[in-house]
């Protein structure tokens, strides 16, 4: 079913949209699988899940983290880590950049926004965006490349308030890349809302139960 569905989302996206597989509580033969189709870009929520996969499974694999992060577990992805999408404080950055390096890495970052109606979505809100990049501290981070934003949308089948929510933060989005070219990922859109979030500018999308099918648990 996996190799299956696989096949089915690729073939459905735009060539310059990336497709996490978001693998969060699956097995390692599950991911294995969706590799073995073809698939090398991996997301996960938890760092200490995210490490035991790393090590059990092919080194070209990207990882991405794409979960809420805990400053003090940082050190344990900092040497293989290769994109972390939910940042959303300086504090945070300051950390990823001195764990990376101590690797002689540089880690890239997604900055979160909040882009959700519901209080219990982390994020930073655009103004809080633009005082990081802004900020004198971020020249100071050589170890951490800030190269895009990332936002989920309100849990609703309201396409017109997924389309404002998603639409909102592609302007926010194009209108700083003019400032900083170097921001070139936009990561919105889960299965549920992935084709809305691409016709509204997303180019990375995180894709878990239409790949892997539906999780026992909310993770
Ligand atoms: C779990 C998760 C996803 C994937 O969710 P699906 O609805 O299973 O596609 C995407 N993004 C984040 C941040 C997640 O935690």
């Amino acid at each position: 079913m996996i190799t299956k569905n696989l096949h089915h989302i690729k073939s459905s996206l735009p060539e310059h949209v990336t497709l996490v597989a978001v693998s969060k509580t699956k097995p390692i033969a599950d991911i294995q699988e969706a590799y073995d189709a073809g698939q090398r870009v991996f997301g996960e929520n938890k760092i200490q899940e995210m490490v035991t996969k790393y090590e059990a499974l092919p080194k070209d694999i990207e990882w991405h983290m794409i979960g809420h992060l805990q400053k003090n577990k940082v050190k344990y992805m900092a040497h293989f880590v290769n994109l972390i999408h939910g940042v959303d404080s300086l504090k945070t950055l300051e950390e990823i950049n001195k764990q990376a390096a101590k690797h002689n890495r540089t880690i890239n970052c997604l900055l979160q926004a909040k882009i959700a109606k519901e209080d219990s979505k982390f994020g930073l809100s655009f103004n809080e965006i633009e005082a990081i990049l802004s900020s004198e501290e971020i020249t100071k981070l050589n170890n951490i490349n800030i190269s895009g934003l990332m936002g989920m949308a309100t849990f609703t089948e309201d396409e017109n308030q997924l389309s404002e929510e998603f639409s909102s933060l592609y302007n926010f989005y194009s209108k700083l890349k003019e400032t900083y070219p170097t921001l070139t990922t936009l990561s919105m859109g889960m299965s549920g809302d992935y084709e809305l979030a691409i016709e509204k500018g997303s180019n990375m999308v995180r894709i878990g139960s239409s790949i892997f099918g539906v999780r026992n648990y909310i993770a």
